[in-house]
C-alpha cells in the first residue's frame, strides 16, 4: 500500500517558482492498478517521481506498507527503493543486447548470476509474452514489444510496487494493448500493486482499479472507477463514459433520460424488459456502449414513450441503472 498524504512540490520556473504538486493526498491499496490521470503538466510525473524517491518532496509524507519513505538512512533507502520498479517515459533498452538481455541486466548489476537469474529471466518473458523473441535484439523488435521489455526490466527484482509514467506512449492501438496486458498480468500473477500515470482514458478503461485526478498540481477527485461512474458530477466519469451527442434531436418522447449501464445482465436487457414490461417504446438517441477492463458499461440517452414512461424509468433505476432525467425539447423550446 502506498500512501501520500499532503505532498507539495514546486520547481524554479523562468518567471518564478511552478508548483507541480499542491497538497496531494491519496493511497494506492495493495495489488491493485490505480491511474494517475490529467493534461501535460499537471504533475503525474512528478508524483511518479517522488515515490520513486528519484526526488523529494518539498513537504509531507510517502508511505509504503506504512513506513515513512523521508529521513531513511542509507541502506533501508536501498531497501525501499529496491522495492519499486519505474518504468520511466522515453527509457531505452540496450541495443547490443538481446532482449533477454535487457531483462537480466538489473540481476547481473545485483550480482546474481546462474540458473536464479535465468529462471527469472525466463518467468518474466513469459509474463510480457516474448519468450520466442529472447534473443532478438531491440531493433528487430516492434515498440509495443520494446515497451513490454522494459516493464519486464522493471519487474525483475520483483518489487512490490511498479510506477508506470506513460506506458503507452507514442504506441500504435496494439502497441498500447500489448503493454495494459502486461501491467494487468504483473498485478494478477505476480501480485505487483501498480500506479499508471496516463493522459489517456482508454488506459485507465482498460487496467484501473482506482483513478485519481491532477490538474495544476492538485487533486481534483479520486475513488473507485465504478463508484465514480455513480457520481453525475463526476470528472472521470464524464470522460470514461461513453460521450453523448448534446445536440441531437430529443423531442417526440414522453421522457427522455441518460441511463448508465454496469455489467453483462444490465447491459444486455435492462433496457428492452422494461420495454416489455411496461408497454413503453424505448428508442436510444445517443450515447453507446464501452468496457471497464472485462466489464460493459454502457451510457445511453434514451427516449421513452408511453403511458407508464416514468414507471419503467423508475423501475430502470430501481434495477441498478443510473438515471438522469433530461429535458425533452432543446433549451428554450417546449418539448
Ligand atoms: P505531467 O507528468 O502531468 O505532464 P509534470 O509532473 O511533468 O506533469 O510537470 C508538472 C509541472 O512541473 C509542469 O509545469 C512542469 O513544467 C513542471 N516541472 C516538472 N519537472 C520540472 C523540472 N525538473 N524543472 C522545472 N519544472 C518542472
Amino acid at each position: 500500500m502506498i500512501t501520500v498524504e499532503n505532498l507539495t512540490k514546486s520547481f524554479r520556473g523562468q518567471t518564478g517558482p511552478v508548483v507541480a504538486l499542491d497538497d496531494v493526498t491519496l493511497d494506492v491499496r495493495a495489488g491493485t492498478i490505480a491511474g494517475v490521470v490529467g493534461p501535460s503538466g499537471s504533475g503525474k510525473s512528478t508524483l511518479a517521481r517522488l515515490i520513486a524517491l528519484q526526488e523529494r518532496p518539498d513537504s509531507g509524507v510517502i508511505r509504503l506498507d506504512g513506513q515513512n519513505l523521508a529521513g531513511l538512512d542509507p541502506r533501508r533507502l536501498r531497501a525501499a527503493r529496491s522495492r519499486i520498479g519505474v518504468l520511466s517515459p522515453g527509457e531505452s533498452l540496450l541495443r547490443q543486447r538481446t532482449a533477454a538481455g535487457n531483462i537480466a541486466l538489473p540481476l547481473e548489476q545485483a550480482g546474481l548470476d546462474g540458473p536464479e537469474r535465468r529462471t527469472k529471466v525466463g518467468r518474466l518473458l513469459d509474463l510480457i509474452g516474448l519468450t520466442e523473441l529472447a534473443a532478438t535484439y531491440p531493433d528487430e523488435l516492434t515498440p509495443g514489444q520494446r515497451r513490454r521489455v522494459a516493464v519486464a526490466r522493471a519487474l525483475v527484482g520483483e518489487p512490490d510496487v511498479l510506477l508506470a509514467d506513460d506506458p503507452t506512449g507514442a504506441l500504435d492501438p496494439d502497441g498500447a494493448a500489448g503493454v495494459l496486458t502486461v501491467l494487468d498480468r504483473a498485478r494478477a500473477e505476480l501480485g505487483a500493486t501498480v500506479l499508471v500515470a496516463t493522459a489517456d482514458p482508454h488506459v485507465v478503461r482498460r487496467i484501473a482499479d482506482d483513478v485519481a485526478v491532477l490538474e495544476h498540481g492538485r487533486l481534483l477527485e479520486r475513488g473507485g472507477l465504478l463508484e465514480l461512474l455513480h457520481d453525475p458530477e463526476s470528472r472521470v466519469a464524464r470522460t470514461i463514459l461513453p460521450a453523448i451527442d448534446e445536440s441531437a434531436p430529443r423531442h417526440g418522447h414522453d421522457r427522455v433520460a441518460d441511463v448508465v449501464l454496469i455489467g453483462f445482465a444490465a447491459v444486455g436487457a435492462l433496457l428492452p424488459e422494461a420495454s416489455g414490461r411496461f408497454g413503453v417504446d424505448v428508442a436510444v438517441l445517443g450515447g453507446g456502449l464501452t468496457r471497464l477492463g472485462e466489464t460493459p458499461v454502457a451510457r445511453f440517452r434514451v427516449g421513452v414513450s408511453g403511458e407508464r414512461a416514468d414507471t419503467a424509468i423508475g423501475w430502470i433505476g430501481d434495477r441498478g441503472g443510473l438515471v438522469h432525467a433530461v429535458p425533452t425539447g432543446p433549451r428554450g423550446v417546449a418539448a
